[in-house]
């Protein structure tokens, strides 16, 4: 009222005025400066859509340092928070400026340019590794639902899964509940070795009852497939022995469970049984080892196993002496 009543108020006021002018001028420079500075993060500061008063804005979110002109009326049609924000009896329902606290600008800002879309901001935002969690922590809470929130789990769900980016993904399909993002998270991190697993997981930082749900699907994948493949296996080896019998080559043969090449009973239940059995696999697999022939100093000869299954040039195809062995050992991991 004062600055209406006198020359002096009215002065006053200028000189505010001016100040303000001043300051306005004042951070211009300071956002000049920064615009020149090499970090994209100031340049954006400094140049982004909503640092300024645009086409009747009509509202502030202030964040830390950074302040979004918006419009009522937009952020109301796409946000049910937003509107509620407004009608409310809140102080914020008439303020210009809205407080938003613990918000990151680069988050605000890409949410606020996928509100507003290209044809406001001549700029199309794409959903990328780098913005998603911003942009759906924010759509989540503003309930910017079909225009943000799901492009950004239909990106989750198309972007492919790699070592690199699968338990960020994870991360967020855990934490909002996409139970097929997750699966797929879980299809991948399943088939990795335990070496991979474990750096990809980060066994040593990851909490108790993840680790375990890591390790035991992976563990049961594991013995799914030694489950199928071993009676592909025992099927081989029972063929191979057939043929070497058909094929009238020697061989010491179990005189209980073989008759003609071919096995009375389950091979491999054999060999948990029978003595002459085992031997019988240890021949077969001495007698196809590819060997070399060498000589003591005493001229005595001895033979060097080749660590080969076969190939074109030794044009051998050979069992491994641990045959046996491997056999007896399929039925103690699978015993109980
Ligand atoms: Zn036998």
């Amino acid at each position: 009222m004062a600055s209406n009543n006198s020359g002096e108020g009215a002065e006053t006021v200028e000189i505010a005025e001016l100040n303000a002018i001043k300051s306005i001028t004042n951070d211009e420079i300071i956002v000049e400066k920064a615009g020149a500075d090499s970090s994209d993060e100031k340049r954006e500061k400094a140049r982004h859509h909503f640092s300024e008063p645009w086409e009747d804005s009509d509202v502030i979110l202030v964040l830390e340092n950074e302040t979004f002109h918006v419009h009522r009326l937009i952020m109301s049609m796409n946000s049910p928070v937003f509107k509620a924000i407004f009608k409310s009896q809140f102080k914020e329902a008439t303020a210009n400026e809205i407080p938003l606290p613990e918000k990151n600008a680069k988050g605000v800002l890409d949410f606020l340019m996928k509100i507003y879309g290209p044809q406001y901001t001549k700029k199309e935002v794409k959903i990328t590794m780098e913005n998603v969690e911003q942009l759906m922590q924010l759509s989540d809470e503003y309930q910017v639902t079909e225009h943000i929130f799901k492009p950004c789990v239909e990106f989750l769900e198309d972007e492919p899964k790699t070592k690199e980016n699968v338990m960020k993904i994870r991360a967020l399909a855990e934490f909002y509940d996409l139970e097929k993002v997750c699966q797929d998270c879980d299809e991948l991190l399943r088939g990795m070795t335990l070496g991979t697993l474990s750096e990809t997981v980060q066994f040593e930082n990851v909490e108790k009852d993840k680790l375990q749900h890591f390790l035991t699907q992976r563990i049961k994948v594991l013995e799914d497939y030694l489950e199928k493949l071993y009676p592909q296996f025992i099927g081989l080896l029972e063929c191979c022995l057939w043929l070497w019998h058909e094929n009238k080559r020697s061989l010491e043969w179990c005189p209980t469970h073989f008759s003609r090449g071919k096995v009375d009973y389950n091979l491999d239940k054999c060999i948990k049984v029978c003595n002459d059995c085992r031997k019988m696999l240890g021949r077969l697999a001495s007698s196809t080892f590819p060997r070399i022939k060498g000589y003591y100093t005493d001229n005595t000869p001895y033979y060097n196993f080749q660590n080969t299954y076969g190939n074109a040039i030794s044009n051998r195809h050979s069992f491994d002496k641990c045959l046996p062995d491997i056999i007896q050992r399929y039925s103690q991991l699978m015993a109980l």
